[in-house]
């Protein structure tokens, strides 16, 4: 499939996808079960106990809560994809102009992006954005997704949670699957373009056809590589070495090989329903309907019911702190209902919860990039205690508007936050504890660490950048060598 058609914003469907399509509209969850309340060491904030808590106040009462209007419950309408210049009053005339001139030599010249899927997954929402953008600075992109069958997608699968570290024991069926679709594709697809990039490790073997293709072929690897099993590593290495960079996400992933790396951030669009400003208005609307009271501090977390972004973790640590400041938390994510393990972490948040009002569940439909929006806006503080992270996207939102963020001090996330500087890292329930309470009770600093985590988003995180770095590095496989001294 070719999609070099205009960008249709899509509302974060992708993230849910990877568990399986949602059909549901919101559910605001209200805790139902006893306290379980897991007996935990509070000494790490025991230190903070004298300071006076600016946080901690009378609870007002709280507003009634009252059920998600219906018309959540089916996708909202697609909004037309922004232009360039629409990104002038966020970045400023230089960087556009900057872009400009950067792609200037590059006109005429031919892209191939090649990965397998075209709607679902962050590389996918990120394609969105780019081919088009490319595209407007007249370097012609072309975007085609590989087919394959379920056994396809199954190995794929596999080899993907094995590069991410898991046991996985590799058999020759599973490898002549592999080879066999990224043959079949092989055949149908021509590769006529100055540069071709292969995203992650589902179409690497395409790479058979560099020799019979005129352009350079780089590979865009998207997952964390820094522990992958040794024998799907093995496997696929001998592709890998074949093309003329290699870009990863973050320096830990990077692998020893034998051709260029590069490191490319992933970025979040500035101008996406997920991302945009919004009214003050349509925010208290959104805590309204959600029964969330912003006269008092909210500390939020946004992720799928997954336990690697350990939901249970932000429960037990917001238990802790609330023993010292007064705070409401909002645990937003989607991944419940038709996702069997997600089902069942959902489950263990609640269980974790038990009966306190002041936590506000919601099992969110993909399409609520809006509210989203809104809900991070409204917190006065945002966490991602991840335990294992690609990335974290979440963080980067967080960052891009000006909040206070708490997160994991795993995967990409230490690119983003700068401990003390951009945002606080942590490694246990205590310490996120002891940051909710710290922020909380330091709202000075908290609103420091927000405006540096805005620049640093801004500086590093924006679709702009990466397509800066999309046209540097298309100008030095195109033979420039002195494009990046400049
Ligand atoms: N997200 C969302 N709704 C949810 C949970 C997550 O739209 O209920 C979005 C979130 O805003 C972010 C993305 O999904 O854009 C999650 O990306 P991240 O890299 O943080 O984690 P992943 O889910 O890819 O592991």
């Amino acid at each position: 499939m070719t999609a070099d058609q205009p960008h249709k914003d899509r509302p974060h469907k992708d993230k849910f996808d990877k568990h399986g399509a949602y059909n549901e509209g919101i559910k605001l969850v209200k805790s139902q079960n006893a306290a379980t309340q897991q007996s935990m060491s509070a000494r790490a904030i025991e230190s903070e106990r004298k300071q006076p808590s600016l946080a901690t106040q009378p609870a007002p009462s709280q507003p009634e809560r009252r059920k998600a209007p219906r018309a959540w419950e089916t996708p909202p309408e697609p909004v037309p994809a922004p232009q360039f210049d629409d990104y002038r009053p966020i970045v400023g005339d230089a960087e556009i102009n900057e872009l400009r001139f950067l792609a200037r030599p590059l006109k005429g010249k031919t892209v191939k992006m090649v990965n397998s899927t075209a709607v679902g997954g962050g590389v996918a929402e990120m394609l969105n954005r780019l081919v088009p953008m490319l595209a407007e600075l007249e370097v012609t992109t072309h975007w085609d997704v590989i087919t394959g069958g379920n056994d396809f997608f199954e190995v794929t699968k596999a080899f993907h949670n094995a590069l991410h570290g898991t046991e996985y024991d590799l058999n020759r069926s599973a490898q002549e699957i592999f080879l066999a679709y990224n043959e079949q594709n092989r055949q149908r697809m021509q590769f006529q373009e100055d540069v071709v990039v292969i995203h992650d490790p589902q179409p690497a073997a395409l790479i058979r056809s560099k020799r019979d293709s005129p352009g350079r072929w780089v590979w865009r690897c998207h997952i964390d590589l820094s522990n992958p099993n040794p024998q799907v590593w093995g496997f696929l290495r001998p592709f890998i070495d074949q093309f003329d960079a290699a870009i990863f996400s973050s320096q830990s992933f990077a692998r020893q090989l034998p051709i260029p790396q590069y490191l490319f951030f992933p970025c979040i669009d500035p101008l996406s329903e997920k991302n945009k400003e919004l009214d003050d208005s349509y925010v208290q609307q959104i805590c309204d309907e959600f029964g969330i009271d912003r006269s008092r501090p909210i500390i939020t977390q946004v992720s799928r019911f997954d336990r690697l972004k350990d939901p249970v973790g932000v429960v037990q640590a917001y238990k802790l702190a609330r023993k010292y400041v007064d705070c409401q938390l909002v645990l937003a994510g989607g991944g419940a209902s038709d996702d069997p393990e997600g089902a069942l972490v959902l489950k263990e948040v609640k269980e974790a919860v038990g009966s306190d009002p002041d936590v506000i569940i919601l099992d969110l439909p993909p399409w609520c990039a809006l509210q989203i929006n809104a809900l991070q806006r409204a917190s006065t503080i945002i966490i991602q205690k991840s335990i294992k992270e690609g990335f974290g996207l979440t963080v980067t939102e967080a960052l891009w508007k000006g909040k206070p963020t708490i997160a994991g001090a795993v995967g990409g996330i230490p690119n983003q936050i700068i401990h003390k500087l951009t945002g606080a890292l942590v490694h246990s329930v205590e310490g996120c504890a002891y940051q909710i309470r710290y922020l909380l009770t330091h709202p000075e600093f908290a609103a420091q660490l927000g405006r540096n985590g805005r620049e640093h988003a801004k500086e590093n995180f924006l679709m702009t950048t990466n397509v800066r770095r999309w046209l540097l590095l298309l100008r030095v496989l195109m033979g420039e060598r002195t494009v990046l001294q400049a």
